[in-house]
């Protein structure tokens, strides 16, 4: 693997090479920059006299093949800072980088390359049999200020793509193609989802009606699979004392990911809380435990806050506020397995009901540097036996990532897949080793001695915000019936059919389904456009032939038309499907 990505990065770099050679036939007096190799192909830096666009990239394209087909290879001369500034006149790009790699002390070496000659350090492929035919193109042109900085001339950056074949490149575009077209930012408006505003602040979403539905159904179901095995909610103070944080270590290590707040009337220091975890300890710490009483499994999902950087927020998937589908087990070590069983047994169900595959990754810790850790090795030992042994006997497939623990304990990250392939972690399970310590929380053992309790922290599908992001890509907007803001549409075709549209309408909305009766003015043409775009799961068409025969016409999104059918009969199809969250 190691081998394979060398030998693709040397012909990205290559290809760079080539896209600088392509690029100074066709216009001679462009003043080439550096062209680096990047993830998924490369790039060029030009200095164009006249405005290059993506227009243009199909003759520098058709000029980099010609360039394959005729350059045989690389040719690598050393040269002295003298000759460089000669061959390089001209060129302040070069000759800032010559002067700098020449004070570095550096080698100044050139490659050639048919009649283009570049500065650089290599390496490149040995020939350009190496480049597949068809495994690259130039994918779009940008502006990009010399060496990132703002204060520096805007140059064009020409990007290109490139793989080791063909039909990875095509994979990788048809990839990008449909997450594009997927992008929860982009169908969360068309949807009506959720908004940002200026004044409210970057990543701080408003879920509007519909997507304030989609939230709460995930978060419902989160609720029901973790009542199933005996979490019981709490609800909890967004924000608390410094102290506390100092007690739990987030105060030292995370104070700046936090939020601060400041009270009016004292200098006491609050913060908003990044995490539920240390309060949860004081509602466990509220009352004498004994051995009898444990597992404590506390669920919460208040609203959580952490300072990021804006520049890294992304709709959805990196907030500064979101709540998390959290919960904590405080349990004896003789527990911990049927905890971490039952958790990975409705994360399973809950991602078989989104039809997401996942895979889980057992973060252990580095016994070369138990330094970084809390804890010794024996607890550490017997905590992670525990947890690889739960995973091979419920054969659950896990990669071992050595030296990815928190520094209180090992975890099992859960990593799923999207309908498009595209990896994403959700949520984690960790075993908390040193947590409770801190906290000076107890049972009293059935031997009658006073010991200290494990904590187990989990979320199942983590976020339901960021969640939500995820599953609008995933589902590309058409959510399962259960998941729907608007489950049914119905369309009268005209006038003196509203009132019987409405009939049904009421009929179904007190069976509790969300239904949206569309008696506006406007011709049908629009109202059934309006439901697809929306990607309704069903929509009703009422007429005369339907009201005579005393039956409804019903659409179905993913399977197109049902025909005419009784209301009873459609009823208890979404009934079963939306109980079964089909
Ligand atoms: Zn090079
Ligand atoms: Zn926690």
């Amino acid at each position: 693997m190691e081998q394979e990505n060398e030998k693709l990065y040397r012909m990205r770099h290559s290809l760079a090479h080539l896209l600088g050679g392509a690029v100074k036939e066709i216009w001679p007096d462009a003043i080439i920059a550096t062209g680096p190799a990047i993830e998924n192909g490369f790039y060029y830096d030009f200095d164009f006299s006249t405005p290059v666009t993506d227009k243009d990239l199909g003759k520098i394209e058709q000029k980099m093949r010609e360039l394959v087909k005729k350059v045989k290879s690389f040719n690598k001369a050393e040269i002295s800072q003298k000759d460089a500034e000669k061959l390089f006149a001209g060129n302040p790009y070069k000759l800032e980088l010559i002067k700098e790699y020449a004070a570095e002390g550096k080698v100044l070496t050139t490659y050639t390359s048919g009649d283009f000659t570049d500065l650089c350090a290599g390496p490149h492929i040995e020939s350009m049999d190496e480049i597949k035919n068809g495994a690259f193109k130039l994918e779009r042109v940008a502006g990009a200020y010399w060496k990132g900085d703002e204060n520096n001339k805007m140059l064009t950056r020409i990007y290109g793509l490139a793989f080791s074949t063909k039909e990875e490149l095509e994979a990788y575009v048809k990839k990008m193609e449909e997450a594009r077209a997927r992008d929860h930012k982009k169908l969360g408006k068309e949807l009506g989802l959720f908004v940002f505003s200026e004044l409210v602040g970057p990543g701080l979403p408003l879920y509007t009606f519909k997507g304030a539905i989609v939230r709460k159904e995930i978060i419902n179901y989160s609720s029901e699979l973790q009542r199933g095995i005996g979490y019981q909610e709490v609800h909890t103070p967004n924000m608390n004392k410094a102290e506390l944080f100092k007690v739990s270590g987030h105060y030292e290590k995370y104070k700046e990911s936090m939020f601060k707040v400041m009270s009016n009337y004292s200098k006491e220091e609050y913060f908003l809380k990044p995490m539920n975890c240390p309060q949860h300890t004081q509602i466990y710490a509220s009352e004498g435990r004994s051995y009898r009483d444990l597992p404590v499994r506390i669920a919460d999902s208040a609203n959580l806050y952490r300072d990021e950087k804006t520049g890294e927020l992304n709709g959805l998937t990196r907030l500064k506020c979101f709540c998390q589908d959290d919960g904590h087990a405080f349990c004896r070590e003789d527990q911990i397995k049927e905890e971490f069983e039952n958790i990975l047994g409705i994360i399973k169900k809950s991602l078989e009901t989104y039809k997401m595959n996942y895979t889980i990754r057992l973060s252990l810790w580095d016994p070369e540097k138990p330094e970084k850790y809390l804890g010794g090795a024996e607890v550490w030992n017997k905590a992670q036996k525990i947890l690889e042994d739960i995973l091979i006997d419920n054969k659950i497939d896990y990669i071992r990532a050595v030296g990815e623990a928190a520094i209180y304990g090992p975890k099992m990250d859960i990593v799923t897949k999207d309908s498009i392939g595209r990896e994403w972690q959700i949520s984690t399970i960790q075993l908390d080793l040193i947590m409770p310590e801190r906290f000076g929380l107890t049972y009293t053992d059935k031997d009658g001695k006073v010991k200290t309790p494990m904590m187990v922290h989990r979320a199942i599908i983590g976020s339901p915000e960021r969640f939500m992001g995820i599953l609008i890509e995933h589902y590309a907007g058409a959510f399962p019936l259960w998941l729907a803001p608007v489950q049914v549409k119905i369309i009268p075709i005209r006038e003196n059919h509203n009132e019987h549209g409405e009939k049904i309408a009421k009929e179904l909305k007190a069976l509790g389904f969300r239904i949206d009766c569309d008696t506006k003015d406007g011709n049908m043409g629009g109202k059934v456009r309006d439901a697809k775009n929306n990607k309704i799961p069903y929509t009703i068409i009422i007429g005369d032939k339907d009201i005579e025969a005393n039956k409804i016409s019903v659409e179905s999104r993913d399977n197109g038309q049902l025909g005419q059918m009784d209301l009873k009969d459609f009823i208890e199809k979404i009934k079963t499907e939306k109980e079964g969250r089909k």
